[in-house]
């Protein structure tokens, strides 16, 4: 399943060339072109799913693992001493290439710094208790 006007299943398809660093049935992994740190990647599925909720759960279980194997290889190999694994749905959430996508962004003490972080919403206790409520 491709999506013509997606530009990570042009980059899957070979249309669009890409720096990868690793490749099987299911998934290619490639450099982030505009990378937030050294090594920043991207884990793409080969087929088109445009997020999360749309992947199958047998897809969507196997990308936690392959995360864990290409990460601590990374960090292995590039020396970093922390990673942010990342993952947008939607646009509201960041989400600007609406192909599932899971970042692996190695962190550095020093040199290569970048942020990953969000604010607080500062609810009160009445709040999170009626959300919990909610999603139980
Ligand atoms: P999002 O904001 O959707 O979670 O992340 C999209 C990521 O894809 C961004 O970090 C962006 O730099 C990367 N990206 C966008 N277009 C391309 C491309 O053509 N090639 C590669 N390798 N990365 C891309
Ligand atoms: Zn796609």
């Amino acid at each position: 399943m491709r999506d013509d006007n997606c530009i990570f299943c042009k980059i899957i398809n070979g249309d669009i060339p890409s720096r990868t660093i690793y490749e099987d049935d299911d998934f290619k992994v490639i450099m982030d072109a505009d990378p937030a740190t050294k090594g920043h990647s991207l884990i793409l599925p080969k087929e088109h799913y445009a997020n999360l909720f749309e992947m199958p759960e047998d897809l969507a279980a196997k990308v936690l693992p392959l995360a864990k194997r290409l990460g601590a290889d990374m960090c292995d190999k590039l020396k970093c001493e922390g990673m942010n694994v990342v993952q947008n749905n939607g646009e509201v959430a960041g989400q600007t290439v609406h192909h599932f996508h899971m970042h692996l962004i190695p962190r550095y003490t020093d040199g290569c710094k970048t942020d990953v972080t969000w604010s607080h919403a500062g609810l009160s206790d009445e709040q999170l208790d009626d959300i919990c409520n909610l999603l139980k």
